[in-house]
């Protein structure tokens, strides 16, 4: 089978693939991207855990104490506050490639709340103290509240919340429509080749190959974007990169 070039190789086409192949092709109009992965064809895969993820769209939900004690995590939460404040022009940009199909808008700055409930440990009562300084440290508002006074929330009498943040910059967000909005933004990206996922391979003579049952592709610049398939992948081209590894992880939400 011919190999046919490109410019970049993305492989894996959750939110992270997709919206990346969006901003090449945004900054760089004739750039040629294989975008390997969930199609968005109906059928072709969910993407993953952006099809599986919630609807939490803000910075400081997740912030636990263990991550604001060593450097990676406290670098994750200011990322996390950058590309926060970055989302309002992103949504636009792509909504605007998107057209008339792209979903109504998010819930971007209105607000959450999070309670302490009294089924916790000690390691609860230190992550909802770390929320608020890094909310401090960040500023961002976050208000110490009565849980009693959320509206709509009916604990069971044993497992009711001690106490509550209410942090009015977190919002929502529909992520199988946000997913649905890159797609057909990249629809109109006429560079842009999506295929179904491959292997990748460094290619003799430099660059990566990408071999996929719609094709094989070189390019000389490959970005994984694999999820939590990214470290065995990057393993497999180069055991000694020195990355940091992704990890799969679980959790439970109300
Ligand atoms: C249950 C759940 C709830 C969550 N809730 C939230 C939330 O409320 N708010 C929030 O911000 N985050 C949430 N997250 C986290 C968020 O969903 C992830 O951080 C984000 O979706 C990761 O996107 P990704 O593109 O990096 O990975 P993924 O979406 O996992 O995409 C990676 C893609 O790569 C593909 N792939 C693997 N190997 C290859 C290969 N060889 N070639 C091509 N493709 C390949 C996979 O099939 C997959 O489609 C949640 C996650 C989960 C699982």
């Amino acid at each position: 089978m011919a190999v046919q070039g490109a410019d970049v190789l993305v492989v894996g086409s959750g939110v992270v693939g997709r919206s990346l192949a969006f901003a090449l092709t945004e900054a760089e109009p004739s750039i040629r991207v294989v975008l390997a992965g969930d199609t968005g064809e109906a059928g072709s895969g969910g993407g993953a855990a952006s099809g599986a993820a919630g609807a939490m769209l803000g910075a400081l939900g997740e912030v636990t104490d263990l991550a604001v004690r060593a450097r990676h995590g406290r670098l994750r939460i200011e990322l996390a506050v950058a590309a926060a404040s970055r989302w309002p022009a992103w949504r636009e940009q792509v909504r605007a490639r998107a057209g008339a199909t792209a979903p109504q808008r998010d819930g971007y700055k209105t607000g959450t709340f999070m309670v302490l409930n009294a089924v916790s440990s000690g390691l609860d009562d230190a992550s909802f103290a770390a929320v608020a300084r890094s909310a401090a440290e960040h500023g961002l508002p976050c208000h110490d509240m009565g849980p009693t006074d959320i509206a709509g929330y009916r604990p069971l009498e044993n497992d009711r919340a001690l106490r509550a943040w209410h942090l009015p910059e977190e919002g929502f967000l529909d992520a199988r429509a946000w997913l649905a909005t890159l797609d057909a933004a990249l629809a109109v990206a006429s560079h842009t080749i999506r295929v179904p996922a491959g292997t990748l391979t460094a290619a003799p003579g430099g660059g990566y190959l990408l071999d996929t049952p719609a094709g094989v592709f070189r390019a000389p610049r490959a970005v994984v974007a694999a999820g939590a398939w990214t470290t065995p992948i990057l393993d497999a081209l180069d055991p000694d990169l020195p990355v940091v590894p992704v990890l799969a992880a679980a959790g439970t939400a109300v």
